[in-house]
């Protein structure tokens, strides 16, 4: 039965996570990345995690809008619908078996970088209602707009349930998206990654790729942020290994990408265009370097 969400006797989702790969008893995770989605992690840092993972290094990506739809959909939840579906033979575009197809790349997009992945369960922003029935995210507008104030339970349970993830010492690098472009999951992310961790707490942030490739939209957040770049070099096999993961999201090439190839020469310039930054003293080195860039807070700078 198609419940709709903000029927439900509970509103809120439960957010308690319910895949989880690995997570060894005792193990602390060196890195966790948070994911808005299924695909921002390998998007935006797939590069980094994957040399991380290579050194020995435990990986972990959490992605937090992991959960299928909880009831019926907008039309602006059942356009995206038919796009995604598209993009896996037009089959699978029905709810639940979309999320189902989803979370079936996400595992080999994830076993394509080395990395573990661990699934909360909250919808998407999409899929979302609030108190009263109404849809707050079904319009481009609103979609890369501020956070409904009516998700305020959300962004605690969220806060939460981050705090309570096994394996995270105080010196798990833990790394949240900038929210550059302004989705509303990633402002919800970033939001809660700040609350559980504060600033100082071993939080860096990474750029959300394709929309940090916007300079002006990228300058937009850490201008004035008390946010510092630091660039990390990868070698081509980490680069390699981020084209065939991002290649595994086949329901979302065609929100950025016509085809395969034009996916992987743009993810390939961008980890040149990162690499120019650490040319400065060899610029004539070749082969020319690659790299991501995270931010890390100033620690000079008080808290924003
Ligand atoms: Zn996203």
């Amino acid at each position: 039965m198609n419940t709709p969400y903000a029927a439900r006797s509970r509103p809120q989702p439960d957010t308690r996570p319910r895949f989880d790969r690995s997570a060894p008893a005792g193990v602390a995770w060196h890195t966790v990345c948070l994911s808005p989605h299924f695909d921002d992690a390998a998007l935006s840092l797939g590069g980094l995690l994957h040399r991380r993972a290579a050194t020995g290094l435990g990986v972990l990506v959490v992605t937090v809008c992991a959960a299928p739809p909880p009831g019926a959909l907008s039309a602006f939840a059942a356009a995206h619908h038919r796009r995604w579906g598209a993009g896996v033979g037009g089959e699978r575009s029905a709810a639940a078996a979309m999320t189902a197809t989803r979370r079936t790349e996400d595992e080999a997009a994830l076993a394509a970088l080395g990395v573990d992945g661990r699934w909360l369960e909250i919808p998407d922003a999409i899929y979302r209602s609030v108190p009263g029935g109404r849809w707050p995210y079904a319009d481009p507008d609103s979609l890369f707009g501020p956070v409904d104030e009516l998700e305020h339970e959300l962004f605690r349970s969220l806060t939460a349930t981050l705090a309570a993830l096994p394996g995270i010492g105080r010196d798990t690098e833990v790394v949240a998206p900038l929210a550059v472009g302004g989705h509303v999951d990633h402002r919800l992310v970033r939001a809660a990654a700040e609350a559980w961790r504060g600033r100082r707490q071993g939080l860096r942030y990474y750029e959300d790729w394709p929309y940090a490739g916007d300079e002006d939209a990228l300058r937009a957040v850490v201008d004035g942020s008390g946010l510092l770049p630091v660039v990390e070099s990868l070698a081509a096999e980490n680069v390699d290994a981020k084209v065939r993961a991002i290649a595994c999201y086949g329901s979302q090439i065609s929100t950025f990408w016509e085809h395969l190839d034009a996916m992987a020469e743009d993810v390939r310039n961008h980890a040149l265009r990162r690499g120019r930054l650490l040319r400065s003293d060899h610029p004539a080195r070749w082969p020319p370097p690659l790299a991501e860039r995270l931010w890390h807070p100033d620690p000079e700078r008080p808290a924003a």
